[in-house]
Formats: C-alpha cells, structure tokens, sequence
C-alpha cells in the first residue's frame, strides 16, 4: 500500500517496504474457528527470518547512505569528472556536443560503481523469497533504465549548465522554477510511459471483473467515482511474491495500480480495505501534497546548493580539476551536495509519508465499515498477511523508523485497525460525517 510520491519523497524513502512489528496474538474465537487477531505476530521460523532480513536491510540502507557520497567524492579527488570534461571539450566547442560526451559518461560510471549494492539487494530478496525475478530480467530491466536514464540526465545536465553560465547569480531561481514543470511531467508521464516499460498492466475491470462492483460499493460509500478506466492490475508476480498497491499519476493520467499477488491472496473484503486505504489517497489529493512539498524542498535545497556551492568551488579553487561552477567537472560536487541535503530531509520525509498513510488507513477503515462484516477483523488479518508476506520486522529499532520508513509499522497499523472503532461510541467518523 504505497502511494506513489515525487522522486524526492520516494529518494527520502529509501527501504519503503511495508515491514514493521508484529505481536500478533492468535487467540480462537468461542463461537467460531477464525482465529481473532489481537496484535500482530509472526511463526517462529518467520520471526527469525523477519529479523535477519531487518539486519541485513539496515546493512544495505547503511552501506547505500555511504556509498552513494563515496562515489561522488571519489569522481573528483581522482579527478575522473575532470577527465571527462577534457574529453568532452576535446570532442567539440558546441555545448550541447560537450553535453553528450560528458553527461552520460558520468552517469554510466556512478550506476556500474552502484551496481554491487543494487545487486546485494537483488540477491537479499530472492534469498528471503520476496523476489522471483530470473537475473536475466533485472538485468534486462536495469539497462533499460539505463537508457532511460541517460537521455534525461544529457538533456537536465545541458539545460542546467545553461542556466548556471547564463545567470551565475540566480541560477537557483530559475533552476528551481524549471524544475516544477519537470517535475509535473514526470509525475504524470510515470503511470503511461515509464512504468509500462518495466511491467505489464491490464484493466482491472478485464482481471477482476468480481470485485468491480464490490469496489463500487466502497467508491459509493465515498460519494466518489474513480472511472473503471482508471484502474489497473499490475502483473507483479513475474517478479516478486510480495503485496502493493498504490495511487499514481496526476489529472489524466491519475489511477489506482493494485498488483496481481494482492487480489490472488487476499479475500474480496481485505482487498476492499486496501482499496478503501488507497481510494483515501486519491481523495485526499496525497500526490497534490507531495507535488507541493517537493516543490517547497527543492527550494530549499537550491537555495542552499547555491549558497554553499560557490563558497566551497571558490575556496578550492582549481582543486580536483574543477574550474569553477558552471565547470562540467563540477556536477559530481553539485550531486554531492544534493545526496547530502537529501539525507538530511529524509526523516522529514518519511514522517510526512508516515502521516499520509496514516491518514490513508483511517479512511480505509471508515471506508469498508459496515460494508464487510467485522470490518476491524477484516483490516487486521489484511495487515497481518501483508507484514507476513513482506517478513516484516515486529520491532524495528524506533530511530530506523522515524528515518526510513514510508508507513508505520504493520504492528502499529494492526493495533490501530483494532482499536479505531468510532462507531462503538457515537464519535463521527473523520472521512465520512
Ligand atoms: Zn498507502
């Protein structure tokens, strides 16, 4: 159940996979053979699985925080960058030309000297069988986010470095203005063009038609019609074992994505209870307010980008190569400082991301209340598969949380399942008065 976010609010999470606490308590019903769920709680074996998986993934998150500022500084105390900008001038006197060399250069190097942690984390989940993916198909997929990557990165590095030469003082304004157009259409060209790359979607109405009118009845429920047009499968058992499912894209492109795996596992009312959590954030316009918050952080982050990036460039002057700012060799120290403020915003963004599930989770209980019998019940077994599918951790340490994780913790989410019953005493509900 994850909302499809901005590209920074998606960097600041990392490890967003929904593994959290489970104290799941199974006690049997008197009147009936189902077990009751009172807390989230996962099998021995699984536990055990759950923990080392938890210790492995906090290894790989450190290892990622480090290397990632590694690398870059590695370009420019070898002075690679600065070899690469030799080149590219060697090659032309046009920009653009210059651009070309350089630009994909560059990023070729970071990604191939990223790629031995991008494969550890490969090899992690198919180890836990959380992935399926044949090796030749991830590599199949990371070229071609490759050659997806390097045009964009040639046209953002050329078009940047444009700016930069033609207003050396405000550079962060008008590089942060052209970013939110860039920004919007990326958002809305995800959904059609990017992801079709990479997975197969077919309309739901065509894969479900059974849960169609049952999902119209939560939709109704909501005095809301999210057309049939707009919601898809996604076949994502080719890949991975785990569930998701996730709103994306923004005016015609905007639409509910829910994976194969989740409707194979789960019956018609916990796939309604995740419907309802993602039907609340199409409602509450959850990727609007991503856009904004993007749009306030980079700000933020270009502002301080030019302050700390000409003082620092104009202290070292000619040191590793760099000629000065609007120097190509310079777009590794620029990167540098970016993964640095991202970093520093992560907690910030997870946090926002947490509330916004949150929210998600409260609408989604409201959402199927009455609706399906027992709609607590309904939501706990629901979270409950889904911390046990993604082996999710029962008590992640809470700093890891606050930094890294996109929801809150499947035992948190449980327990609230189980408790918010507003209906019991009389409290209007939040979503529907
Ligand atoms: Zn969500």
């Amino acid at each position: 159940m994850i909302v499809r976010t901005p590209y920074w609010i998606r960097l600041l999470v990392l490890m967003a996979a929904p593994f959290s606490c489970f104290h799941l308590v199974v006690a049997r019903a008197q009147t009936s053979a189902t077990p009751v769920i009172t807390e989230y709680r996962l099998p021995p074996g699984k536990l055990a699985r759950s923990e080392a998986l938890y210790r492995s993934q906090m290894i790989l998150f450190v290892a990622g925080t480090v290397s990632a500022p590694l690398v870059l500084t590695l370009l420019l105390v070898l002075r690679i960058s600065a070899r690469y900008r030799d080149w590219a001038e060697r090659a032309s006197r046009r920009r653009f030309v210059q651009a070309l060399v350089f630009a994909p250069l560059l990023v070729l190097t970071i990604d191939v000297l990223s790629l031995p942690l991008s494969l550890y984390g490969q090899s992690l989940q198919l180890s836990y069988g959380l992935s399926v993916q044949s090796w030749a198909s991830w590599w199949n997929d990371w070229i071609k986010g490759e050659l997806l990557t390097i045009p964009v990165a040639l046209v953002l590095t050329w078009g940047f470095y444009w700016i930069l030469r033609r207003s050396p003082r405000r550079w962060w304004l008008f590089g942060w203005l052209m970013s939110i157009p860039l920004m919007l259409l990326v958002v809305w060209g995800q959904p059609v063009f990017i992801d079709p790359l990479f997975n197969h979607f077919e309309p739901l109405e065509a894969k479900q038609p059974k849960l169609l009118p049952e999902i119209e009845k939560v939709m109704r429920r909501g005095g809301l019609t999210i057309e049939r047009s707009r919601m898809f499968e996604m076949r994502a058992s080719d890949k991975v074992t785990t569930y998701n499912a996730y709103v994306t894209g923004i005016g015609a492109s905007k639409r509910v994505v829910v994976w194969d795996n989740t409707s194979k596992d789960l019956t018609i009312p916990e796939t309604l209870y995740i419907f309802g959590h993602e039907q609340g954030h199409y409602v509450l316009q959850h990727i609007w307010l991503g856009i904004g918050l993007g749009i306030a952080g980079l700000l933020v982050a270009f502002v301080l980008a030019c302050r700390l990036a000409d003082g620092i460039l104009a202290r070292g002057e000619g040191r590793f190569g760099v000629r000065g700012l609007s120097d190509w060799a310079s777009l590794p120290f620029l990167l540098l400082l970016a993964n640095l403020m991202t970093l520093a915003g992560q907690p910030v963004g997870s946090a926002v991301s947490r509330y916004m599930e949150h929210q998600a989770d409260v609408y989604g209980l409201e959402a199927i209340h009455g609706l399906v019998p027992d709609s607590a019940q309904v939501a706990a077994a629901c979270e409950q598969k889904l911390g046990e599918k993604s082996l999710s951790y029962p008590a992640p340490h809470p700093l890891y949380v606050a930094w890294v994780y996109s929801h809150p913790p499947i035992a948190e989410r449980l327990r609230f399942a189980l408790q918010y019953q507003p209906w019991n005493s009389g409290q209007p509900l939040r979503y529907f008065p």
